[in-house]
């Protein structure tokens, strides 16, 4: 059914496109630029909070096109993609439908980061985002490219900010406008791809890069500062031509965990998942890399390559002699081919076919489509707010790998967050800012406005302060809520599930808490030792659950009348109850820090006649930046302790 409804709903959106002309002139509240996943999650967000939006990409059956590796989450990704969906967002409910092996990362360490995961079918993942897409109220969808932006002179009652009104389609097509407008045009903006030494213009292999104009505007036009970073692909291989037995087997979890909150289930049933596995370079693997530099223009022009996703030649380079893993991962339920994790490269095809067979499990191996390299203009994120606007503009949002970020979960989390804010801007709602203390978007997006990129920026849990209370487990709870009372991009009916579990999770909590038995009652109820005998006091059962040993099954099996109701909240009782000391001591460093954080800076400020004692360099760095919270201010490199004060005692007198 799902693929009846989407095959309709597609012609009859490539039917709108191939009649672009009906909505130009029209005027948008919100139309966004790209359909990758930066672009629906905007697309679909700004539709959520309740804006007339139009989505305008180069082509509808590449919409949530995995341009890279058929995967999703992981540590720190995993976290981001849980909290996408907190927000209602599309990419949870999508990995679910189309996961074929999932895994929770880490398990061996604390709950708070774990890395939720899995394998997707490809197919499968597309078909899902544009049955959402092609289906929602309020939402258009057009093919075509986007040549340039509308942009008036700045407003004299606004000086510096420019306004951005709409944007100009290619091919003579017309103009058509908006009151807010996201960019997500991803690895396409003046998009150069490379293998061998043959360089030519394109965002993805097959596809044609973004317009020049909408470089030169950004540059130009709005003077925005660009820079320039690259990543690169793995070539796909014929899975038949594959020797799996010469290869590590992993299996995945014996029963698949759902990313959404609101799905009990994965798509995909348990016995029904693919294996992936794992094998490793050789010597020969570091001998064809050598060999083949002079014909590798990619890497001969930055060796070192992005840190994150590195080319298989930057491996070797950076650390010749060693092994280097590669998986072998499945690209589909029934696709014929599979993805080498760890072989991205850039070489001419012959002499990725040479480095393939070098690898045992690989010896025979045929590939299908060649791996190749891709360099493309980014804007330095630092001009941007808290809510991703273009700072020195009205109207204009930024979102995904356009940022200098990299990865599926980034981009989904930014283009979420734009679509909420860009979806308000047009409606005169305030824009919202998430904080680094409520959530891995808002590290995210702190860490980028405030401090910028050098080079691919991807989600780390080290990157978070605050992660034993930012864990995936609760994602619902820190961010459902919000996201329905306040931000309006959460359903009710999500809203009422959060709502739900939140009061049976405190319910279930405060019945541990006044729950208490003495440590021999314990010990002989559970038939459990781990108890000191010294210990005099009674214990409450949320104290038994920070065992490690002892389960809240256990607890319910033992006193089924006050714990049964709760068994359907287990795990996440026991995780609660486990992190509740430590999350309370957090919780008064957070709301200290979120004080802080929010006190904003007045946008006219002039840093370098600030009448307070600041040194040159910070004022200069101030100057640049443009934080507009203390918080933003505070993580700048170069601002000491001591002009933090300065200016908290400034900002706070001139209130
Ligand atoms: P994209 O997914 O790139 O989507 C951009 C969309 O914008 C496309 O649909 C495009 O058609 C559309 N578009 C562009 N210009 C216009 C225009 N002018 N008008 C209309 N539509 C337009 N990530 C990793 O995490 N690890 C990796 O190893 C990795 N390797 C990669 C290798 C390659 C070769 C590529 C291309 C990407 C790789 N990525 C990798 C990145 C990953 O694909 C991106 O991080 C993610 O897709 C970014 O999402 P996005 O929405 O910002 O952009």
């Amino acid at each position: 059914t799902l693929r009846k409804l989407l095959v309709r709903r597609h012609f009859l959106s490539r039917g709108r496109s191939r009649r672009a002309c009906d909505v130009i002139h029209h005027k948008y509240d919100v139309i966004v630029v790209g359909g990758g996943h930066a672009g629906t999650e905007a697309a679909a967000a700004a539709t959520r909070v309740g804006a007339k939006t139009l989505l305008i990409t180069q082509k509808i059956e590449t919409i949530g096109a995995l341009s890279c590796n058929p995967s999703l989450g992981g540590v720190g990704k995993g976290q981001l993609v849980k909290e996408v969906d907190a927000l209602d967002g599309l990419m949870g409910r999508a990995g679910d439908y189309s996961g074929i092996h999932f895994s929770i990362l880490n398990r061996s360490k604390g709950p708070a980061v774990w890395g939720p995961r899995a394998q997707l079918d490809r197919g499968r993942y597309r078909e899902f985002i544009q049955s959402q897409l092609l289906n929602m109220p309020r939402l258009t969808v057009i093919e075509g490219s986007v040549e340039d932006l509308i942009v008036s002179a700045p407003d004299p009652e606004k000086p510096g900010k420019h306004s951005v009104t709409g944007v100009r389609m290619a091919g003579g097509v017309g103009d058509i406008l908006a009151s807010s407008i996201v960019i997500t045009t991803g690895t396409f903006l003046s998009g150069s791809l490379f293998m061998g030494q043959t360089t030519s213009p394109g965002g993805r292999l097959g596809e044609p890069p973004s317009c020049t104009g909408l470089s030169h505007s950004l540059r130009e036009v709005l003077g925005l500062k660009l820079g320039r970073l690259r990543t690169g692909t793995p070539p796909r291989i014929i899975k038949d031509t594959v020797d799996f037995s010469l290869a590590e087997l992993h299996l995945p979890d014996p029963r698949p965990t759902p990313f959404s909150f609101i799905n009990k289930h994965t798509h995909c049933k348990a016995e029904d998942q693919l294996p992936c596995h794992l094998t490793y370079t050789t010597p020969g693997v570091e001998e064809v890399v050598r060999e083949s530099l002079h014909v590798n223009s990619h890497i001969q022009q930055d060796t070192k390559g992005p840190r994150y996703c590195p080319s298989i030649e930057s491996r070797v380079l950076r650390f010749p002699g060693r092994q280097h893993q590669v998986w072998l991962e499945p690209e589909g339920l029934t696709s014929d081919l599979v993805y080498p994790q760890g072989l991205s490269m850039t070489m001419p095809p012959e002499l990725q076919l040479r480095l393939l067979r070098e690898i045992p499990a690989l010896h025979r191996v045929e590939i299908r489509t060649p791996g190749y390299g891709v360099q493309y203009d980014f804007v330095c994120p630092i001009q941007l707010s808290p809510w991703l606007q273009v700072k020195c503009s009205q109207g204009l949002f930024l979102a995904g790998q356009i940022n200098g970020t990299t990865g599926y979960e980034e981009a989904a989390a930014q283009g979420l967050w734009a679509g909420v804010n860009a979806g308000r801007t047009a409606l005169s709602l305030p824009p919202l800012s998430l904080s680094r203390t409520e959530s891995y978007i808002g590290v995210m997006i702190d860490d980028l406005v405030s401090r910028g990129v050098t080079e691919p920026y991807r989600m780390f849990t080290s990157r978070a302060e605050f992660r034993t209370s930012l864990r995936p487990d609760n994602a619902d709870l820190r961010l459902t809520l919000r996201g329905f009372e306040e931000v309006g991009c959460v359903s009710s009916e999500r809203y009422s599930e959060a709502v739900r579990v939140s009061h049976s999770l405190s319910e279930a909590l405060t019945s541990l808490q006044s729950f208490t038995l003495s440590a021999p009652c314990w010990r002989e109820k559970l038939q459990y030792s781990g108890i000191s005998e010294t210990k005099s006091t009674l214990i409450s059962g949320e104290e038994m659950l920070q065992h490690k040993e002892v389960s809240f099954e256990m607890l319910a099996s033992i006193f089924p009348e006050i714990f049964a109701q709760y068994l359907e909240f287990s795990q996440r009782i026991k995780i609660e109850a486990v992190y509740r000391p430590h999350c309370e001591n957090q919780k008064r460093e957070m709301e200290r820090i979120q004080v802080e954080e929010s006190l904003m800076l007045p946008p006219d400020i002039d840093y370098r006649s600030l009448p307070v004692s600041l040194s040159d360099e910070v004022r200069e760095v101030l100057d640049r930046a443009r934080p507009d919270t203390l918080g933003a201010a505070i993580r700048l490199p170069g601002v000491t302790p001591a002009a933090i004060v300065h200016l908290l005692n400034y900002v706070s007198k001139t209130e």
